[in-house]
Protein backbone atom coordinates (compact mmCIF):
# COMPACT_ATOMS: atom_id res chain seq x y z
CA UNK A 1 0.00 0.00 0.00
CA UNK A 2 2.81 2.19 1.02
CA UNK A 3 4.37 1.58 -2.37
CA UNK A 4 1.05 2.34 -3.86
CA UNK A 5 1.04 5.26 -2.55
CA UNK A 6 4.80 6.45 -3.59
CA UNK A 7 3.96 5.52 -7.06
CA UNK A 8 0.91 7.11 -7.44
CA UNK A 9 2.60 10.63 -5.98
CA UNK A 10 5.25 10.17 -8.65
CA UNK A 11 3.35 9.30 -11.58
CA UNK A 12 1.48 12.75 -10.60
CA UNK A 13 4.14 14.52 -10.18
CA UNK A 14 5.80 13.41 -13.65
CA UNK A 15 2.18 14.26 -15.00
CA UNK A 16 1.97 17.95 -13.81
CA UNK A 17 5.51 18.31 -15.18
CA UNK A 18 4.72 17.47 -18.25
CA UNK A 19 6.54 14.04 -18.45
CA UNK A 20 4.25 11.42 -17.80
CA UNK A 21 4.02 8.54 -20.52
CA UNK A 22 1.86 9.01 -23.73
CA UNK A 23 1.41 12.91 -22.64
CA UNK A 24 0.56 14.40 -25.88
CA UNK A 25 0.25 18.20 -26.80
CA UNK A 26 3.34 20.09 -25.32
CA UNK A 27 3.78 23.16 -26.93
CA UNK A 28 7.22 23.90 -27.21
CA UNK A 29 10.03 26.46 -28.77
CA UNK A 30 13.06 25.11 -29.88
CA UNK A 31 16.37 26.67 -28.24
CA UNK A 32 18.61 25.57 -30.07
CA UNK A 33 20.16 21.95 -31.75
CA UNK A 34 22.12 19.66 -30.25
CA UNK A 35 25.39 17.37 -30.96
CA UNK A 36 23.24 15.32 -33.18
CA UNK A 37 21.54 17.84 -34.62
CA UNK A 38 18.64 17.43 -32.75
CA UNK A 39 16.55 20.01 -31.46
CA UNK A 40 16.60 21.30 -28.17
CA UNK A 41 13.23 22.62 -26.01
CA UNK A 42 13.29 22.97 -22.26
CA UNK A 43 10.27 21.76 -19.88
CA UNK A 44 10.36 23.34 -16.82
CA UNK A 45 14.00 23.27 -16.79
CA UNK A 46 14.74 19.80 -18.24
CA UNK A 47 16.44 19.95 -21.26
CA UNK A 48 14.93 17.33 -24.20
CA UNK A 49 16.20 16.60 -27.52
CA UNK A 50 13.54 16.54 -30.45
CA UNK A 51 14.41 14.52 -33.57
CA UNK A 52 13.77 17.35 -36.99
CA UNK A 53 12.85 20.53 -35.05
CA UNK A 54 15.12 23.81 -35.99
CA UNK A 55 16.34 26.74 -33.75
CA UNK A 56 13.46 28.95 -33.59
CA UNK A 57 10.78 26.85 -34.44
CA UNK A 58 7.68 26.43 -32.40
CA UNK A 59 5.43 22.96 -32.24
CA UNK A 60 3.52 20.81 -30.58
CA UNK A 61 5.62 17.94 -29.47
CA UNK A 62 4.68 14.22 -27.99
CA UNK A 63 6.61 13.78 -24.96
CA UNK A 64 7.31 10.34 -23.80
CA UNK A 65 9.00 9.52 -19.98
CA UNK A 66 10.52 5.80 -19.56
CA UNK A 67 12.61 5.51 -16.38
CA UNK A 68 14.87 8.33 -16.54
CA UNK A 69 14.58 8.76 -19.85
CA UNK A 70 12.52 11.40 -21.45
CA UNK A 71 11.89 11.44 -25.49
CA UNK A 72 10.01 13.86 -27.15
CA UNK A 73 8.21 13.78 -31.36
CA UNK A 74 7.19 16.38 -33.34
CA UNK A 75 3.74 15.69 -33.29
CA UNK A 76 3.03 19.39 -35.15
CA UNK A 77 4.58 22.04 -36.41
CA UNK A 78 3.61 25.09 -35.52
CA UNK A 79 5.78 27.80 -36.97
CA UNK A 80 8.31 26.99 -39.13
CA UNK A 81 11.82 27.64 -39.72
CA UNK A 82 13.25 29.70 -42.77
CA UNK A 83 16.31 27.32 -42.68
CA UNK A 84 13.67 24.38 -43.54
CA UNK A 85 13.55 22.74 -46.55
CA UNK A 86 12.14 19.22 -47.67
CA UNK A 87 14.99 16.47 -47.92
CA UNK A 88 16.05 15.24 -51.24
CA UNK A 89 15.95 12.07 -50.10
CA UNK A 90 13.21 9.85 -49.86
CA UNK A 91 14.77 7.95 -46.89
CA UNK A 92 15.70 10.45 -44.77
CA UNK A 93 12.91 10.24 -41.86
CA UNK A 94 13.86 6.49 -41.78
CA UNK A 95 17.30 5.73 -42.49
CA UNK A 96 19.38 8.00 -40.14
CA UNK A 97 22.38 8.06 -42.00
CA UNK A 98 22.17 12.01 -42.46
CA UNK A 99 20.46 13.78 -39.94
CA UNK A 100 20.29 17.64 -41.46
CA UNK A 101 18.74 16.83 -44.64
CA UNK A 102 15.76 19.28 -43.03
CA UNK A 103 18.15 22.19 -43.31
CA UNK A 104 19.52 24.42 -46.11
CA UNK A 105 23.23 23.45 -46.76
CA UNK A 106 24.00 26.97 -45.48
CA UNK A 107 22.33 26.37 -41.84
CA UNK A 108 24.27 22.99 -41.46
CA UNK A 109 27.17 25.08 -41.96
CA UNK A 110 26.18 27.52 -39.52
CA UNK A 111 24.97 24.76 -36.96
CA UNK A 112 28.55 23.07 -37.43
CA UNK A 113 30.09 26.30 -36.76
CA UNK A 114 28.36 27.30 -33.48
CA UNK A 115 28.60 23.82 -32.27
CA UNK A 116 32.68 24.08 -32.66
CA UNK A 117 32.57 27.70 -31.35
CA UNK A 118 30.61 26.36 -28.40
CA UNK A 119 33.40 23.53 -27.68
CA UNK A 120 36.43 24.82 -28.50
CA UNK A 121 35.82 28.66 -28.13
CA UNK A 122 36.95 29.13 -24.84
CA UNK A 123 40.00 27.76 -26.19
CA UNK A 124 41.07 29.56 -29.26
CA UNK A 125 39.89 31.54 -32.45
CA UNK A 126 37.77 29.10 -34.07
CA UNK A 127 37.88 30.06 -38.18
CA UNK A 128 34.60 30.44 -40.61
CA UNK A 129 33.86 26.53 -41.51
CA UNK A 130 35.23 25.12 -45.02
CA UNK A 131 31.79 24.01 -47.12
CA UNK A 132 31.83 21.91 -49.78
CA UNK A 133 30.92 23.04 -53.11
CA UNK A 134 28.67 20.53 -54.42
CA UNK A 135 27.91 18.48 -51.31
CA UNK A 136 26.53 15.24 -53.06
CA UNK A 137 27.75 12.02 -54.39
CA UNK A 138 30.62 12.34 -52.25
CA UNK A 139 31.27 9.14 -50.05
CA UNK A 140 33.74 7.01 -51.68
CA UNK A 141 32.97 3.72 -49.31
CA UNK A 142 29.52 2.98 -49.80
CA UNK A 143 27.93 -0.03 -47.29
CA UNK A 144 24.90 -1.91 -47.96
CA UNK A 145 23.13 -4.83 -46.04
CA UNK A 146 21.38 -7.51 -47.48
CA UNK A 147 18.29 -9.15 -46.02
CA UNK A 148 15.08 -10.55 -47.56
CA UNK A 149 12.11 -8.52 -47.18
CA UNK A 150 8.54 -9.53 -46.47
CA UNK A 151 7.81 -11.59 -49.70
CA UNK A 152 11.41 -13.16 -49.60
CA UNK A 153 12.76 -10.66 -52.10
CA UNK A 154 16.18 -9.54 -51.80
CA UNK A 155 16.52 -5.91 -50.72
CA UNK A 156 19.73 -4.30 -49.80
CA UNK A 157 20.03 -0.82 -47.79
CA UNK A 158 21.41 0.34 -44.42
CA UNK A 159 19.78 -0.46 -40.82
CA UNK A 160 16.80 1.51 -39.97
CA UNK A 161 17.61 3.51 -36.89
CA UNK A 162 17.61 2.18 -33.77
CA UNK A 163 17.41 -1.27 -35.80
CA UNK A 164 18.11 -4.25 -37.04
CA UNK A 165 15.70 -4.20 -39.82
CA UNK A 166 16.94 -3.12 -43.25
CA UNK A 167 15.52 -0.74 -45.33
CA UNK A 168 15.47 -0.74 -49.21
CA UNK A 169 17.41 1.96 -50.57
CA UNK A 170 18.34 1.77 -54.28
CA UNK A 171 20.07 5.39 -54.27
CA UNK A 172 21.86 7.46 -51.60
CA UNK A 173 22.35 11.22 -52.55
CA UNK A 174 25.77 11.30 -50.55
CA UNK A 175 27.43 8.57 -52.26
CA UNK A 176 29.19 8.25 -55.26
CA UNK A 177 26.29 7.03 -57.79
CA UNK A 178 28.51 4.38 -59.12
CA UNK A 179 28.04 2.50 -56.20
CA UNK A 180 24.37 2.19 -56.41
CA UNK A 181 24.31 1.19 -59.61
CA UNK A 182 26.79 -1.85 -59.32
CA UNK A 183 24.52 -3.26 -55.51
CA UNK A 184 21.92 -2.92 -57.89
CA UNK A 185 22.89 -5.23 -60.18
CA UNK A 186 24.27 -7.73 -57.19
CA UNK A 187 20.58 -8.05 -56.28
CA UNK A 188 19.54 -9.00 -59.71
CA UNK A 189 22.65 -11.63 -60.02
CA UNK A 190 21.79 -13.16 -56.81
CA UNK A 191 18.47 -14.07 -58.32
CA UNK A 192 20.01 -15.86 -61.19
CA UNK A 193 22.69 -17.79 -59.54
CA UNK A 194 19.89 -18.51 -56.58
CA UNK A 195 22.25 -17.04 -53.75
CA UNK A 196 20.39 -16.27 -50.41
CA UNK A 197 20.69 -13.21 -48.50
CA UNK A 198 22.44 -14.02 -45.04
CA UNK A 199 19.52 -14.05 -42.45
CA UNK A 200 20.79 -12.69 -39.06
CA UNK A 201 18.61 -14.60 -36.42
CA UNK A 202 18.51 -18.01 -38.64
CA UNK A 203 22.16 -17.75 -39.23
CA UNK A 204 21.56 -19.16 -42.41
CA UNK A 205 21.86 -17.50 -45.81
CA UNK A 206 25.16 -16.42 -48.13
CA UNK A 207 25.66 -12.92 -49.06
CA UNK A 208 25.66 -10.53 -45.67
CA UNK A 209 26.84 -7.20 -46.86
CA UNK A 210 28.86 -5.44 -50.40
CA UNK A 211 30.80 -2.76 -49.69
CA UNK A 212 32.17 -0.80 -52.65
CA UNK A 213 35.28 1.66 -52.48
CA UNK A 214 36.03 3.92 -55.23
CA UNK A 215 39.07 5.97 -56.52
CA UNK A 216 37.74 9.53 -56.99
CA UNK A 217 40.82 10.59 -59.61
CA UNK A 218 41.80 7.39 -60.56
CA UNK A 219 38.24 6.21 -60.89
CA UNK A 220 39.24 2.77 -59.57
CA UNK A 221 36.34 0.84 -58.27
CA UNK A 222 36.91 -2.21 -55.65
CA UNK A 223 33.67 -4.45 -54.57
CA UNK A 224 34.00 -6.55 -51.32
CA UNK A 225 31.79 -9.26 -51.07
CA UNK A 226 31.32 -10.10 -47.25
CA UNK A 227 30.00 -14.01 -47.30
CA UNK A 228 29.09 -16.17 -44.47
CA UNK A 229 30.68 -19.53 -45.90
CA UNK A 230 34.55 -20.01 -47.26
CA UNK A 231 32.70 -22.34 -50.57
CA UNK A 232 31.44 -19.72 -53.01
CA UNK A 233 29.42 -21.54 -54.84
CA UNK A 234 29.97 -20.80 -59.05
CA UNK A 235 32.25 -18.04 -58.02
CA UNK A 236 34.13 -17.56 -61.06
CA UNK A 237 30.42 -17.92 -63.11
CA UNK A 238 29.48 -14.77 -60.54
CA UNK A 239 32.36 -13.04 -60.79
CA UNK A 240 32.23 -12.64 -64.97
CA UNK A 241 28.81 -11.76 -64.79
CA UNK A 242 29.20 -8.87 -62.54
CA UNK A 243 32.11 -8.06 -64.26
CA UNK A 244 30.68 -8.17 -67.99
CA UNK A 245 27.56 -5.77 -66.76
CA UNK A 246 30.14 -3.52 -64.74
CA UNK A 247 33.42 -3.64 -66.18
CA UNK A 248 34.24 -0.11 -64.78
CA UNK A 249 34.84 -2.39 -61.53
CA UNK A 250 38.79 -2.92 -61.51
CA UNK A 251 38.99 -5.06 -58.43
CA UNK A 252 36.64 -7.43 -56.41
CA UNK A 253 37.28 -9.29 -52.60
CA UNK A 254 35.46 -11.97 -51.33
CA UNK A 255 35.46 -11.32 -47.44
CA UNK A 256 34.52 -14.14 -45.30
CA UNK A 257 32.66 -13.54 -41.39
CA UNK A 258 30.80 -16.58 -40.09
CA UNK A 259 30.28 -14.82 -36.56
CA UNK A 260 27.61 -13.53 -35.03
CA UNK A 261 28.36 -9.67 -34.67
CA UNK A 262 26.99 -6.56 -36.16
CA UNK A 263 31.13 -5.91 -37.42
CA UNK A 264 31.12 -6.29 -41.27
CA UNK A 265 34.19 -7.41 -41.93
CA UNK A 266 35.54 -10.57 -41.10
CA UNK A 267 39.25 -12.00 -41.10
CA UNK A 268 39.77 -13.85 -44.32
CA UNK A 269 39.94 -12.54 -47.74
CA UNK A 270 40.48 -13.41 -50.69
CA UNK A 271 40.92 -11.73 -53.80
CA UNK A 272 38.38 -12.83 -57.11
CA UNK A 273 39.46 -10.28 -59.50
CA UNK A 274 42.20 -7.29 -60.01
CA UNK A 275 44.74 -6.44 -57.38
CA UNK A 276 43.04 -6.74 -54.26
CA UNK A 277 43.06 -2.87 -53.58
CA UNK A 278 42.55 -0.04 -55.69
CA UNK A 279 44.42 3.48 -55.80
CA UNK A 280 43.61 6.98 -55.36
CA UNK A 281 45.23 10.71 -55.55
CA UNK A 282 45.20 13.01 -53.09
CA UNK A 283 47.24 16.13 -52.94
CA UNK A 284 49.34 15.35 -55.85
CA UNK A 285 50.48 11.81 -54.67
CA UNK A 286 48.80 8.02 -55.25
CA UNK A 287 47.90 6.01 -52.64
CA UNK A 288 47.32 2.28 -52.08
CA UNK A 289 43.88 1.71 -50.67
CA UNK A 290 42.78 -1.96 -49.32
CA UNK A 291 39.60 -3.65 -48.03
CA UNK A 292 40.33 -2.62 -44.36
CA UNK A 293 42.55 0.36 -44.18
CA UNK A 294 40.58 3.29 -43.31
CA UNK A 295 40.64 6.29 -45.80
CA UNK A 296 38.71 9.18 -45.48
CA UNK A 297 35.64 9.15 -47.12
CA UNK A 298 35.24 12.84 -48.89
CA UNK A 299 38.46 13.16 -51.22
CA UNK A 300 37.62 16.24 -52.36
CA UNK A 301 37.24 17.89 -48.47
CA UNK A 302 40.21 16.19 -47.42
CA UNK A 303 42.64 17.80 -49.63
CA UNK A 304 41.21 21.01 -48.44
CA UNK A 305 42.02 19.69 -44.85
CA UNK A 306 45.42 18.68 -45.30
CA UNK A 307 46.69 21.55 -47.01
CA UNK A 308 44.92 23.60 -43.88
CA UNK A 309 46.79 20.85 -41.41
CA UNK A 310 49.93 21.34 -43.18
CA UNK A 311 49.71 25.24 -44.06
CA UNK A 312 49.05 25.93 -40.21
CA UNK A 313 52.20 23.89 -38.93
CA UNK A 314 54.09 26.18 -40.87
CA UNK A 315 57.07 23.52 -41.46
CA UNK A 316 60.76 24.03 -41.22
CA UNK A 317 63.18 21.96 -43.60
CA UNK A 318 65.31 21.02 -40.12
CA UNK A 319 62.10 19.66 -38.81
CA UNK A 320 61.55 15.82 -37.44
CA UNK A 321 57.52 14.93 -38.01
CA UNK A 322 55.47 12.36 -35.99
CA UNK A 323 52.17 11.29 -37.54
CA UNK A 324 49.89 9.81 -35.25
CA UNK A 325 46.96 7.27 -35.94
CA UNK A 326 48.36 7.81 -39.44
CA UNK A 327 46.36 5.61 -41.56
CA UNK A 328 48.13 4.78 -45.08
CA UNK A 329 50.21 7.37 -44.44
CA UNK A 330 48.26 10.41 -46.74
CA UNK A 331 49.13 13.18 -44.09
CA UNK A 332 53.04 11.88 -43.49
CA UNK A 333 53.67 11.42 -47.46
CA UNK A 334 51.67 14.79 -48.26
CA UNK A 335 54.09 16.51 -46.04
CA UNK A 336 57.36 14.97 -46.38
CA UNK A 337 58.97 17.10 -48.70
CA UNK A 338 58.25 19.62 -46.51
CA UNK A 339 60.48 18.73 -43.75
CA UNK A 340 63.48 16.21 -42.34
CA UNK A 341 62.22 12.96 -41.27
CA UNK A 342 58.23 11.68 -40.50
CA UNK A 343 57.41 8.79 -38.69
CA UNK A 344 54.12 7.20 -38.77
CA UNK A 345 52.12 4.90 -36.19
CA UNK A 346 49.19 3.05 -36.60
CA UNK A 347 47.48 0.17 -35.30
CA UNK A 348 45.71 -1.33 -38.34
CA UNK A 349 48.46 -3.90 -40.13
CA UNK A 350 47.01 -3.57 -43.19
CA UNK A 351 47.06 0.23 -43.21
CA UNK A 352 50.43 0.03 -41.87
CA UNK A 353 51.56 -1.94 -45.58
CA UNK A 354 49.79 0.35 -47.34
CA UNK A 355 51.47 3.29 -45.83
CA UNK A 356 55.34 1.91 -46.79
CA UNK A 357 53.98 0.81 -50.05
CA UNK A 358 52.87 4.24 -50.85
CA UNK A 359 56.00 5.58 -49.56
CA UNK A 360 57.99 4.09 -52.12
CA UNK A 361 55.06 4.26 -54.85
CA UNK A 362 55.70 8.00 -54.31
CA UNK A 363 59.62 7.80 -54.12
CA UNK A 364 59.95 9.12 -50.64
CA UNK A 365 62.97 8.06 -48.74
CA UNK A 366 62.32 10.17 -45.22
CA UNK A 367 59.05 8.24 -43.74
CA UNK A 368 58.76 5.54 -41.41
CA UNK A 369 56.01 3.58 -40.47
CA UNK A 370 54.73 1.33 -37.55
CA UNK A 371 52.56 -0.55 -36.70
CA UNK A 372 51.37 -0.24 -32.59
CA UNK A 373 49.16 1.59 -30.34
CA UNK A 374 49.94 4.94 -30.96
CA UNK A 375 49.43 5.84 -27.20
CA UNK A 376 52.47 2.78 -26.24
CA UNK A 377 54.44 4.18 -29.05
CA UNK A 378 54.83 7.71 -27.83
CA UNK A 379 54.92 6.73 -24.61
CA UNK A 380 58.13 4.72 -25.64
CA UNK A 381 59.40 7.42 -27.63
CA UNK A 382 59.03 9.53 -24.25
CA UNK A 383 61.31 7.28 -22.45
CA UNK A 384 63.88 7.21 -25.07
CA UNK A 385 63.64 11.28 -25.35
CA UNK A 386 63.39 11.06 -28.79
CA UNK A 387 62.76 14.19 -31.03
CA UNK A 388 59.92 15.44 -32.38
CA UNK A 389 59.22 19.38 -33.41
CA UNK A 390 55.83 18.84 -34.49
CA UNK A 391 53.29 16.37 -34.28
CA UNK A 392 50.13 15.49 -35.83
CA UNK A 393 47.30 13.53 -34.24
CA UNK A 394 44.14 12.31 -36.26
CA UNK A 395 42.45 10.02 -33.64
CA UNK A 396 39.38 8.07 -34.56
CA UNK A 397 36.01 9.40 -32.89
CA UNK A 398 37.08 8.16 -29.15
CA UNK A 399 39.98 10.94 -29.26
CA UNK A 400 43.16 9.85 -27.87
CA UNK A 401 43.90 8.22 -24.46
CA UNK A 402 45.84 9.39 -21.35
CA UNK A 403 48.91 7.13 -21.76
CA UNK A 404 49.67 9.32 -25.54
CA UNK A 405 48.36 12.98 -24.28
CA UNK A 406 50.90 12.42 -21.39
CA UNK A 407 53.45 11.75 -23.44
CA UNK A 408 52.94 14.76 -25.72
CA UNK A 409 53.55 16.50 -22.27
CA UNK A 410 57.17 14.09 -22.10
CA UNK A 411 58.10 14.49 -25.38
CA UNK A 412 57.27 18.48 -25.58
CA UNK A 413 56.62 19.03 -29.16
CA UNK A 414 56.39 23.14 -30.56
CA UNK A 415 53.47 22.12 -32.42
CA UNK A 416 50.85 19.88 -32.19
CA UNK A 417 48.41 19.59 -34.79
CA UNK A 418 45.04 17.67 -33.70
CA UNK A 419 42.43 16.94 -36.52
CA UNK A 420 39.15 15.42 -35.14
CA UNK A 421 36.33 14.19 -36.47
CA UNK A 422 34.80 14.21 -33.03
CA UNK A 423 34.55 17.78 -31.57
CA UNK A 424 33.58 16.72 -28.13
CA UNK A 425 36.54 14.21 -27.33
CA UNK A 426 38.73 16.68 -28.93
CA UNK A 427 37.86 19.60 -27.19
CA UNK A 428 38.57 17.46 -23.59
CA UNK A 429 41.91 16.59 -24.90
CA UNK A 430 42.64 19.81 -25.60
CA UNK A 431 41.68 20.58 -22.38
CA UNK A 432 44.13 18.17 -21.15
CA UNK A 433 46.75 19.93 -23.27
CA UNK A 434 46.50 23.55 -22.53
CA UNK A 435 46.73 22.15 -18.41
CA UNK A 436 49.84 21.32 -19.28
CA UNK A 437 51.58 23.51 -21.32
CA UNK A 438 49.83 23.88 -24.52
CA UNK A 439 47.85 27.06 -26.15
CA UNK A 440 45.81 26.96 -28.96
CA UNK A 441 46.25 29.17 -31.95
CA UNK A 442 44.00 28.56 -34.44
CA UNK A 443 40.60 26.25 -34.96
CA UNK A 444 39.74 25.32 -38.51
CA UNK A 445 36.05 23.25 -38.61
CA UNK A 446 35.80 21.69 -42.30
CA UNK A 447 32.56 20.23 -43.87
CA UNK A 448 33.73 16.61 -44.76
CA UNK A 449 30.28 15.34 -43.60
CA UNK A 450 27.62 17.28 -45.79
CA UNK A 451 23.96 16.48 -44.47
CA UNK A 452 25.03 14.34 -41.46
CA UNK A 453 25.82 16.49 -37.71
CA UNK A 454 29.47 15.03 -38.42
CA UNK A 455 32.30 17.88 -38.34
CA UNK A 456 36.14 17.82 -38.69
CA UNK A 457 37.79 19.73 -36.96
CA UNK A 458 41.72 20.77 -37.16
CA UNK A 459 43.95 22.81 -34.58
CA UNK A 460 46.79 24.00 -33.74
CA UNK A 461 48.35 23.89 -30.70
CA UNK A 462 51.83 25.57 -29.50
CA UNK A 463 54.11 25.09 -26.59
CA UNK A 464 54.73 27.65 -23.88
CA UNK A 465 58.12 28.63 -23.28
N1 LIG B 1 45.30 10.09 -40.53
C1 LIG B 1 44.62 9.11 -41.32
C2 LIG B 1 43.72 8.17 -40.53
C3 LIG B 1 42.79 8.80 -39.54
S1 LIG B 1 41.51 7.74 -38.93
C4 LIG B 1 43.89 9.76 -42.45
O1 LIG B 1 43.69 10.98 -42.48
O2 LIG B 1 43.48 9.05 -43.38
C5 LIG B 1 42.14 7.14 -37.44
C6 LIG B 1 43.11 6.01 -37.61
O3 LIG B 1 43.55 5.64 -36.28
C7 LIG B 1 42.57 4.73 -38.26
O4 LIG B 1 43.40 4.38 -39.33
C8 LIG B 1 42.65 3.68 -37.13
O5 LIG B 1 42.98 2.39 -37.61
C9 LIG B 1 43.76 4.24 -36.26
N2 LIG B 1 43.77 3.85 -34.83
C10 LIG B 1 42.72 3.63 -34.01
N3 LIG B 1 43.13 3.38 -32.76
C11 LIG B 1 44.48 3.48 -32.76
C12 LIG B 1 45.47 3.32 -31.75
N4 LIG B 1 45.15 3.04 -30.49
N5 LIG B 1 46.76 3.49 -32.10
C13 LIG B 1 47.10 3.78 -33.39
N6 LIG B 1 46.20 3.93 -34.38
C14 LIG B 1 44.90 3.78 -34.09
Amino acid sequence: MRNYKKKNRKLKRDHQKGLSTGNKGVKVSCIGIDEEGKGIIDIKGKRISVPYLLEGETAIVDVTKKRNFTTAKVHQLETKSRDRVVPKCQHFYQCGGCQLQHMTYEAQSNYKEKLVEGLMGGYGKVNRIITMDQPYDYRNKIHSTLSQGKNREIISGIYEQYSHRVIPIDRCIIQDPRADEIIKSIRELMKSFKMRPFDEDTGQGFLRHILVKTGFTSGQIMVVLVVSKTIFPSKNNFVKALLKKHPEITTIVMNVNNRRTSVVLGNTEKVLYGKGTIEDTLCGQVFQISPKSFYQINPIQTEKLYNKAIEMAKLKKSEVIFDAYCGIGTIALNLSSKVKKVIGVELNKDAVQDAIKNSKRNKIKNARFYQGDAGEFMSDMAEAKERVDTLFMDPPRSGSDEKFLSSIVKLKPKKVVYISCNPVTQARDVEYLTKYGYKVEEIQPVDMFPHTHHVECCSLLTRKK
